[in-house]
């Protein structure tokens, strides 16, 4: 039997044995779990495109109503289709890759902290390992300002599309929490228009009247408009959850650090917490763990960096410039803006270039005459290009291609 290279080329192999069956399985595990695909996507879309055609047959037939005007009646429309774009800008938006060409100018816009970030070199991709970046084992490349890889969105968020994951996050939180007004508010025109609080129920076990409590209301509502029941704790669910998230997001904005560098700064302070408490204990006798003890759990280079460079306490992140600022990077992120400058710069080069050619080849042509001015004219304007690229970088030098 041909022996197997890898787990994607399994199904390629002769003859399915059990220990193949079981492979095979582990290659939809891999699919699902370690490869990008679509599934939480589709899921995402279910429950949107399906909670909202819910809505649009219980609910939209009794709008509108004493709790709820004909704005509802529209606004529900447009809010739907705007977090569907903002889910497909989310999905469709690279996060910033980092390659040969712009590594370079990457590290200008992400200044090493020697920290958690110091200058070497991808094991996967063979760039520089960018400080912020992170190589994305989904997408399979090295991404700037690496945040998460989001199934939801099927992609990686990064430098560049962090402000669409962001939008679509707030977009989804804030129509979640419309849905749960609206369908609340749904609920308690018809408890109103049937007069529910008024009228006996009768108690089938016992064939008694009862007066209506919150329970029996409760009881009836899930029996005749369990829909609309459905969809008001669904949206309630989801709506808190996300909210919750996006204010989990912000607060990392606010620190200055991406998802996967908040983990990072988590297990710094772990470790200055246990290190202070062995000196702490040091202090009352011998036999306490030693600084190599307590690394056994960090990332090793980390580890030893804290230890060696930073013995006391850990050093401040750098890449904090507070709230505002941060959230500006977030909005319109420095690297963006780098690289606009820098694809000016190359169109300047180009043009500049070409208007040397084209003079080489006019001079040619017209040898007779003694002109010779047209390059010194020609390459002052690159040269000034030359000096703006810095822009919220702050490393005044000049450019290179
Ligand atoms: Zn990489």
């Amino acid at each position: 039997m041909q022996p197997c290279q890898s787990l994607e080329r399994i199904s390629d192999c002769a003859g399915e044995t059990a220990l193949t069956r079981v492979l095979n399985k582990g290659n939809t595990y891999q699919y699902v779990f370690h490869k990008p695909n679509p599934l939480m996507q589709g899921f995402y879309l279910m429950l949107v495109i399906g909670g909202f055609a819910l809505f649009v047959q219980f609910g939209l037939p009794l709008l509108p109503n004493r709790r709820l005007g004909y704005f509802h009646v529209v606004f529900p429309f447009v809010f739907v289709l705007w977090v569907l774009l903002t889910f497909v800008a989310a999905s469709n938006s690279p996060p910033g890759y980092v390659t040969a060409k712009n590594a370079a100018l990457l590290e200008r816009v992400y200044k090493y902290d020697g920290f958690l970030f110091v200058r070497q070199e991808c094991s996967t991709c063979k760039t520089p390992k960018v400080a912020r970046s992170k190589h994305c084992r989904m997408m399979g490349r090295c991404v700037e300002k690496y945040d998460h890889y989001c199934p939801w969105i099927n992609n990686t968020v990064g430098g560049l599309n962090f402000r669409y994951f962001l939008l679509f996050v707030l977009s989804t939180a804030v129509f979640l929490v419309y849905g749960t007004y609206v369908i609340y508010n749904l609920l308690m025109f018809i408890i109103e228009r049937d007069r529910l609080w008024d009228v006996k129920f009768m108690n089938t076990g016992t064939n008694e009247l009862v007066k209506a409590n919150w329970m029996i209301i409760f009881q009836f509502m899930m029996a005749h408009h369990g829909m609309l029941m459905f969809l008001l704790v669904l949206c309630a669910i989801m709506g808190i959850t996300l909210v919750a998230f996006f204010i989990y997001q912000l607060y990392l904005i606010k620190n200055g650090t991406t998802s996967n560098e908040a983990q990072k700064w988590a297990d710094v302070k772990d470790f200055y917490a246990s290190k202070k408490w062995e000196r702490e204990q040091a202090a009352r006798g011998p036999d306490f763990p030693s600084d190599a003890e307590l690394l056994r759990d960090t990332s090793a280079p980390l580890a030893e960096r804290m230890v060696k460079e930073f013995p006391s306490k850990p050093p401040t992140n750098i890449y904090n410039l507070g709230f505002w600022e941060n959230m500006k990077d977030v909005i319109w992120p420095a690297s963006l803006e780098m690289k606009r400058v820098w694809l000016k710069i190359q169109e300047g080069k180009e043009k500049a270039g070409a208007a040397q050619q084209a003079n080489k080849a006019s001079e040619a042509s017209s040898s007779s005459a003694g002109q010779t001015p047209s390059s010194a004219t020609s390459t002052p304007s690159v040269a000034s290009k030359d000096k703006r690229p810095t822009g919220r970088g702050k490393s005044g030098s000049k450019k290179k291609a």
